[in-house]
């Protein structure tokens, strides 16, 4: 699934075009420009972290404590140890970006 269909690379959809915000904590989605996602909170590329590369993506409710990279990087967990839904958020940031 790609980030924004005009887009297949996310790093070149324009600061005013809106895309779609996944949060990977609570599930919510929002269609928001890049500034509009940061205005509100959200933990989201370009912004915050690149695409492509697993870091927070949460909107601004939730704490980065509850996502895949701190799984990862803070409890050390191994990629067998993930949740089915933490595995499916892996997949879905590395597909972000085009191989
Ligand atoms: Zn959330």
């Amino acid at each position: 699934m790609t980030v924004h269909p005009d887009y297949p690379d996310p790093r070149m959809i324009p600061d005013d075009v809106p895309f779609e915000h996944v949060c990977e904590v609570c599930g919510k989605t929002e269609s928001l420009t890049s500034t509009e996602a940061y205005a509100a909170g959200w933990d989201y590329p370009p912004q915050m972290y690149q695409w492509g590369v697993v870091s927070p993506r949460t909107c601004g409710r939730c704490g980065m404590d509850a996502t895949v990279w701190w799984a990862l990087m803070a409890d050390r967990k191994q990629l067998e140890d993930l949740t089915p839904e933490q595995l499916a958020t892996v997949d879905r940031i590395r597909n972000e970006i085009p191989d």
